[in-house]
Formats: C-alpha cells, sequence, structure tokens
C-alpha cells in the first residue's frame, strides 16, 4: 500500500528521517510513536508530497511519489494535523466540502456526503454552519477528519490529531476513531507520542528515535521484548511521569539523545 525506501531528510545539514525503510499494511491502523524531534511529522509530510527526500523512494499504491504525480495523489490521501488546519474564514461545512466543489461534485453528492460524515464522526449536521472559531477543540477535529474524509481517501494520515485537546474530550475522541477506523477500514498512519494512546488505536507501532526505526510490532511485543534499553525507558517515562521528570537530563529525552 505504501513503501518507504531508504528515505533520508535533512533540515539545515541536520538528519530529520535517515535511511528509513518500511512498509505500511493496508487497512490497517499503523502508529508512528516517539518523542518529538524524531521524525514522525517529517515522515508524514514527505508521503503526502509537502516535502521532498533528499534520498530515497516513497511508493503509494506502487506509483513512485514525485514532483510531477504528487497533485494527483493527493486527493487520495486524508491528512490532519493538530489543530486541524481549517480555514478560519470559512464555515465548517465550505472546509469540508472545498475540494469536492473544486472538483464539481453536484450539491446532492456533497450533501449526502456530509450526512454520512456527520453521522460516522459523531458531529450534528447543524454545527457544519459555524466557523471553526465557533467550535470546541474536538469539534473542530471531528469537522477536521470530515474534511480529510470527504474525497473518501485511501490513506489516511492523522497528526497528533488529539494532542491539543483536553483529557477528557481526547479520551472520547480516541474511542470514536477507534470505532471510526473499524468501520472504515481504510490503511491509517497515526502519529502520537502517547503510548496509551498507541497501544488502544495501532495494530502496528513503529517506535522511532533520532530519525531511525527502533522497534516494530504490537504493545505487547514492546513491553515484552523491548529491542534495546531506549525502548523501556520511553514507556516507563510515561507510565511513571513523575520520576522520568525528577531523573531526566536537562534536555529531556528529544532527538539528542
Ligand atoms: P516529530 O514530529 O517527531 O516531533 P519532526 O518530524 O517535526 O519531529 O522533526 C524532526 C526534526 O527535524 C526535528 O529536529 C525538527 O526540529 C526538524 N525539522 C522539522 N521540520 C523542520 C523544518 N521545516 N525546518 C527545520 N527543521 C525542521
Ligand atoms: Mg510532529
Amino acid at each position: 500500500m505504501l513503501r518507504l525506501k531508504n528515505v533520508t531528510r535533512h533540515f539545515a545539514g541536520r538528519p530529520a528521517v535517515r535511511d528509513f525503510t518500511q512498509e505500511i499494511n493496508a487497512a490497517s491502523t499503523t502508529v508512528l510513536l516517539g518523542p518529538s524531534g524524531c521524525g514522525k511529522s517529517t515522515i508524514l509530510r514527505l508521503i503526502i508530497g509537502l516535502l521532498e527526500a533528499d534520498s530515497g523512494e516513497i511508493y503509494f499504491q506502487d506509483s513512485l511519489i514525485s514532483q510531477a504525480n504528487v497533485a494527483d495523489l493527493r486527493p487520495r490521501i486524508g491528512y490532519v494535523i493538530q489543530d486541524g488546519g481549517l480555514f478560519p474564514h470559512l464555515s465548517a461545512k465550505s472546509n469540508v466540502s472545498l475540494m469536492a466543489r473544486h472538483l464539481n461534485w453536484d450539491t446532492d453528492r456533497i450533501n449526502a456526503r456530509l450526512e454520512g460524515l456527520s453521522r460516522l464522526v459523531h458531529l450534528p449536521l447543524d454545527l457544519l454552519d459555524r466557523f471553526p472559531s465557533e467550535l470546541s477543540g474536538g469539534q473542530r477535529q471531528r469537522v477536521s477528519l470530515m474534511r480529510a474524509l470527504m474525497l473518501d481517501p485511501d490513506l489516511l494520515l492523522l497528526d497528533e490529531p488529539l494532542a491539543a485537546l483536553d483529557p477528557m474530550i481526547r479520551y472520547e475522541l480516541q474511542q470514536d476513531l477507534k470505532g471510526i477506523f473499524k468501520e472504515m477500514h481504510k490503511t491509517v498512519v497515526l502519529v502520537t507520542h502517547d503510548i496509551a494512546e498507541a497501544a488502544y488505536l495501532g495494530d502496528d507501532i513503529l517506535l522511532m528515535r533520532a530519525g531511525r526505526l527502533v522497534q516494530r510490532g504490537s504493545m505487547q511485543a514492546l513491553l515484552e521484548a523491548p529491542a534495546e534499553p531506549f525502548v523501556e525507558q520511553f514507556i516507563r517515562a510515561q507510565r511513571d511521569p513523575a520520576k522520568a521528570i525528577a531523573k531526566a537530563p536537562a534536555k529531556g529525552m528529544g532527538e539528542s539523545l
């Protein structure tokens, strides 16, 4: 479905993603997990063509992604970022239907899709008349998800979609997302730094550090057979945050480790 082969990307001479080779399975949820700065978002941006790799290749459904075909592939990939990225001057409905209008879908088709999606993401249809600033953070992310799904993409990329939400809303949306993933049966790549979220939503977890894969598998495999001490450290730091803070080096667990 999606294949990254020896992908490397630097920023200002520093590697953000290093020689990354992995395949993402179709019709399942793959989680990119790891500390801040380890290259998770860069991988999603490379997949969606917002960034170009310095070297290596990315194949989406057997097509090599290039600057020449990225615009054609783009409608087949949905993308949600942490703050939703909705246009503030457009109503939620206009945000969701923007691309469909651009592709000349007729009004009946757009409305039918809006109704279906509003049921799927549990957002009352009448809220779509509001502007993003008139919605709560959780509602905005439901709208962002609707927008990402509007064209029925083959691949859904979610970059920490719940990270900015307060814990109760986050918990609710995690449960809803699980149901949505199951119902849609789509290929999903979810970025998070939260191990509980990764364990709950991920069929397959790719734990990263400093631009590289450290270990791939289920959360149980990561817990029971950590590939290196970092795996245990990363998991323990979230299980017992107070202890981790007391022990943490001044720079934390970022890319410098
Ligand atoms: P993550 O999403 O895992 O937190 P990122 O992929 O955003 O990490 O970043 C990986 C590394 O690349 C970090 O060191 C970050 O500072 C750097 N980086 C990411 N995007 C840019 C950019 N546009 N310009 C410069 N450096 C960047
Ligand atoms: Mg990120």
